[in-house]
C-alpha cells in the first residue's frame, strides 16, 4: 500500500505538471488566434477549468500530506515527451491549434484515468472523486474539439484562400 501511495504521488505531480502546461499553451492559443470565436470562447472556458483541475490536484496532493511549497517549482518541470509534443505543435496556425488541443485532451484524459485507477488502489476515494470529475471535463473538451475539426477546417481553408496566411489566424 505504501508503494501505490508514492506512485499516486508520483502521478498527481505529474498531473499537475501537465496542467501547468495546458495552461500556458491556452495562453499562447488565446493570443494568437483571431477569427475563431466560437474556439476562443471554448478555449477560456476550459481555461477556467483548467484551474480547477489544478486546485483539485492541489487537494488531492495535500491529502496525502504533501507540502504546498514544494508544488510551485513543479510548473517548470515537464515530461520530455510533453514538451517534445509541445514544440512538434508550436505553429501560427488554426490547424496546428485544432492538433495540439486534441492531443493535448488526449494525453490528459489517459493520465486522469491512470489516477482513478491508482487512486482506487491505494483506497483514495476522495481523490478517485475529483480525478473523476477532472476526467469528465477532459473528455468534454476532447468531443467539443472532434465535433469542430471540419467546421474550423473549413473556415481556414476559406480565408486562407481570400486572404493568406495571416487572414487564415
Ligand atoms: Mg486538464
Ligand atoms: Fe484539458
Amino acid at each position: 500500500m505504501a508503494a501505490i501511495r508514492d506512485t499516486l504521488i508520483d502521478y498527481l505531480r505529474d498531473a499537475y505538471a501537465m496542467e501547468q502546461q495546458a495552461i500556458s499553451m491556452i495562453d499562447r492559443q488565446l493570443e494568437r488566434l483571431e477569427s475563431y470565436p466560437d474556439f476562443t470562447a471554448r478555449l477560456r472556458q476550459h481555461r477556467d477549468e483548467t484551474e480547477h483541475q489544478v486546485e483539485r490536484l492541489e487537494t488531492a496532493l495535500h491529502r496525502l500530506g504533501t507540502d504546498s511549497s514544494a508544488l510551485k517549482t513543479m510548473g517548470a518541470k515537464l515530461s520530455a515527451n510533453m514538451q517534445a509534443m509541445m514544440n512538434i505543435f508550436a505553429s501560427d496556425e488554426v490547424i496546428k491549434d485544432l492538433l495540439a488541443s486534441y492531443t493535448l485532451e488526449q494525453w490528459e484524459i489517459v493520465n486522469y484515468k491512470v489516477l482513478i485507477q491508482t487512486a482506487q488502489a491505494a483506497g483514495e476515494v476522495e481523490i478517485q472523486r475529483l480525478a473523476e470529475e477532472s476526467l469528465r471535463e477532459e473528455e468534454a473538451m476532447a468531443s467539443w474539439i472532434d465535433s469542430q475539426i471540419p467546421i474550423i477546417t473549413r473556415s481556414f481553408l476559406s480565408r486562407f484562400e481570400a486572404g493568406g496566411q495571416q487572414a487564415a489566424r
